[in-house]
């Protein structure tokens, strides 16, 4: 790629060689390949979800899954999602990527609670792009009703620097949202600038508690500071809150002792394929 880009800039004469920095045509080059890769991909079901529980930390039960994208990519294996969804935002791809990404954990949702499996929200990210759509509750509504999947049992989580980016067309849109009876969950909180005061205002069930505060709690004093505050936020604002990226018992007694509601993270499981879910909660079936 480097050099497909060096020698285009030469073609153009010596003399213009400098106008090009390279640096900025093979990312230019990189970013319009993985964008015919992207649309590809979608043409030919190369993505698919995995399911992260989400545990109630009184009760031990799991009440929700988180839906985390994965690209089965033909030669380079499983792509995360930090390597493809910052592209396909900027390409406006996530669009339709995050249209099948509703239906999909919609239909999976309908399809374990079909099967008997204990209901369960499904959670699904929606990103900055998406939630601008103005067309997004229509494609809410869209999934909802081809899946025959209750508007309660999907939850979508957002961020506060989203919503910040304009507070009113954001509360007006989880208005819209919550009047469908799809619950609203704040991303990755803590890392963004909320307005505490907009806070309160906003029509949100849950604060998922970052889990860069979460890796160090052992040890750092500052990040359990934020943790506790955050928490008791959440209490005084009547919203749940949930602990992401909890890996060991430490951060588990920690979030106990300071009434965490609910956890998530590899403590309990590791984000999983839908046919391990159902494995896990479905009991010993097979
Ligand atoms: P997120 O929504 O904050 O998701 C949590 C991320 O933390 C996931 O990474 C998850 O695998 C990881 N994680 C969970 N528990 C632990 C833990 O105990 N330790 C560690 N080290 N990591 C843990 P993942 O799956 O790579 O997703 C990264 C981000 O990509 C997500 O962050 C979300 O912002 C975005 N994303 C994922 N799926 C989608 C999607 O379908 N649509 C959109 N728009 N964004 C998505
Ligand atoms: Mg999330
Ligand atoms: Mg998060
Ligand atoms: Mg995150």
């Amino acid at each position: 790629n480097a050099d497909a880009a060096m020698y285009r800039a030469k073609e153009f004469g010596r003399d213009n060689f400098q106008f090009y920095a390279p640096e900025f045509n093979i990312r230019t080059q990189e970013k319009f390949v993985l964008q015919e890769e992207l649309r590809n991909g979608l043409a030919r079901s190369e993505f698919t979800l995995l399911y992260q529980p989400q545990v109630d930390l009184r009760s031990g039960q799991v009440f929700a899954v988180e839906a985390l994208i994965r690209w089965k990519h033909p030669t380079r294996g499983m792509v995360a999602p930090g390597a493809f969804i910052p592209t396909a935002e900027e390409t406006g791809l996530i669009v339709p990527i995050g249209d099948w990404v509703l239906h999909e954990a919609c239909r999976q949702n309908k399809e374990w609670q079909d099967a008997g499996l204990p209901s369960m929200t499904v959670c699904v990210n929606v990103s900055a792009r998406q939630f601008r759509e103005r067309n997004l509750i229509g494609r809410v509504v869209d999934a909802l009703r081809a899946s025959g999947l209750e508007a309660r049992y999907l939850e979508l989580e957002v961020t506060e620097s989203l919503i910040m980016q304009d507070i009113d067309v954001a509360v007006a849109t989880m208005n819209a949202l919550q009047n469908l009876g799809v619950q609203i969950s704040i991303d990755d909180f803590g890392t963004g600038y909320s307005s505490l005061s907009a806070l309160k205002t906003f029509p949100v069930a849950r604060l998922k508690i970052d889990k860069s505060f979460i890796n160090d709690l052992a040890t750092d004093e500052n990040d359990q500071a934020v943790a506790s505050a955050v928490i008791s936020l959440g209490q005084k604002l009547n919203l749940r809150v949930i602990a992401e990226g909890v890996e060991t018992d430490h951060q588990v007694a920690f979030l106990r002792e300071n009434n965490c509601d609910e956890m998530q993270g590899y403590h309990f499981s590791k984000p999983i394929s839908a046919r391990d879910i159902e494995k896990l909660l479905g009991g010993p079936k097979d």
